[in-house]
């Protein structure tokens, strides 16, 4: 095992990983920007160093710093949590070429995982099952995209190679409205993105969003550990996740997971990632994969109870993955309401300072969050302030939790979602379970 490390990230991951550092007896340097010097992790870590001004540019996406901070420090590895640098290719490589291990998959798997073409490319070939479309850059011949589209068959998404975010995507219904879309998404795609290749695939009208989180280790083993459902989301951020998917039987489970996990072996995927399924009519289609660990992990180790940023650790100093396929059991239903710092209503973000904070508890709740009373939300980040999952025997069980613990929750000073989280853990239809990816942005009248 490693004996110190950098975790290139804030929050409340920075903080997770930290806990998963203590565990294993690694000792954490915390690197952080100027305006995150009172970050909880920062005063908990071994060592810490300030890479940059607040700005993220100039810091958390730093590479240079990032690495001068390992470096000066004398670490061995660095962990980049997600968001931010995690996802980078060229990070990864850096962080290897200057001597250190980079916690997470290499970088020629982060590239090719990285262009949505190439990764459907690499899951067609391992047998999973993707969305119908042609998997080859969009041409500019006008003529051969409308025959495409026919054979498609409309609804189709014009999406960018190289998107991200929710972004670089484009939905077109009919023939006329095809041509000007395809240039416009090129157009962005090259703007937003460095690349302008677009393709084109069936656009699935009512979704649902499961997920199946992996793991693999360097000896050619790896396993899945079922999947999360991630249907509520507005703006496709996700606001409420769930482990097991409602009504997804054992059968589609093991199925799918397999895949996945065969596909790891196959493309030589290392550590935790993530496997995003569109999910209709009991058919899964693959439209991207996660190469890092991701917010909504908790409702997997909830439900599995395996610690996955511990097995991340593990991986990366070399170790075997500790448990086999046939030791991953699923023991009742997990839920995950996201924390953000914003106005319920116009989803304004929110900072300032936590005048009081009151964490809820009682048994199967767990609250992620870095927050602390007195402790200012910087406006410069993400709104996400902190993460409660709540555990029981049942998905009903889960539920009730969650409606008592976010009762019991207080964060005073600042705006936060908690009436919202509120309003969904007590909504029919999300009681019903199995909604897709529109029904929250319909029951909050935005379209
Ligand atoms: P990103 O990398 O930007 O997150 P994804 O490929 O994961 O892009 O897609 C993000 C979201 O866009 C999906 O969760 C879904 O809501 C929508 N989407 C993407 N592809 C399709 C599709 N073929 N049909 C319907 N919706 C889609």
């Amino acid at each position: 095992m490693f004996d110190k490390i950098v975790i290139a990230n804030r929050g409340e991951i920075a903080l997770r990983i930290l806990r998963a550092c203590r565990e294993l007896g690694v000792k954490v340097v915390a690197v952080h920007s100027e305006a995150d010097r009172d970050l909880k992790h920062v005063r908990l870590a071994d060592e810490s160093v300030c890479i940059g001004p607040a700005s993220s540019a100039e810091s958390y996406l730093n590479i240079p710093a990032i690495i001068s901070a390992a470096e000066v420090t004398d670490a061995e590895a660095i962990h980049p949590g997600y968001g931010f640098l995690s996802e980078n290719a060229d990070f990864a490589e850096k962080v290897k070429k200057s001597g250190f291990v980079f916690i997470g998959p290499n970088a020629e798997t982060i590239r090719i995982m990285g262009d949505k073409i190439s990764a459907k490319k690499a899951m067609i070939a391992a047998g999973v099952p993707c969305v119908p479309g042609d998997n080859t850059p969009l041409s500019d011949d006008d003529e051969a995209n409308l025959k495409l589209a026919r054979e498609i068959g409309y609804p189709v998404i014009i999406k960018a190679a190289g998107g991200g975010g929710g972004r670089g995507m484009r939905t077109v219904h009919t023939e006329a409205a095809l041509t000007g879309a395809i240039a416009m998404t090129k157009a962005e795609a090259g703007s937003a993105f460095g690349n302008p290749t677009v393709y084109m695939e069936k656009f699935l009208e009512d979704p649902r969003h499961v997920e199946f989180q992996v793991i693999a280790d360097s000896h050619g083993n790896a396993i899945h550990l079922g999947e999360r459902d991630c249907s509520m989301q507005r703006r496709h951020q996700k606001v409420v996740e769930e482990a097991p998917a409602p009504f997804i039987t054992e059968a589609q489970r093991k199925f799918i997971g397999e895949r996945c996990a065969q596909a790891c072996v196959d493309i030589g995927y290392l550590g935790a990632g993530t496997f995003e399924f569109l999910y209709e009519k009991g058919e899964f289609y693959f439209i991207e994969m996660n190469t890092r660990v991701q917010v909504e992990h908790p409702v997997t180790e909830m439900v599995t109870g395996f610690d996955i940023v511990k097995e991340q650790l593990r991986i990366a100093s070399g170790e075997p993955l500790s448990i086999r396929q046939d030791q991953v059991k699923i023991t009742g239903h997990a839920i995950e309401c996201r924390l953000n710092a914003e106005d319920p209503k116009t989803f304004m973000p929110c900072p300032g300072t936590i005048e009081q904070f009151h964490m809820p508890g009682g048994p199967g709740i767990r609250c992620e969050t870095h927050i602390y009373n007195g402790y200012k939300v910087p406006p410069y980040y993400d709104s996400m302030i902190g993460k409660l999952i709540a555990h029981g025997e049942t998905r009903d069980s889960a539920i009730a939790r969650m409606n008592t613990a976010l009762s019991e929750l207080i964060i005073d000073g600042i705006k936060t979602n908690i009436p919202l989280q509120q309003d969904i853990m007590n909504d029919a239809g999300f009681a019903a379970g199995g909604q897709n990816i529109h029904y929250l942005e319909k029951k909050l009248g935005i379209h």
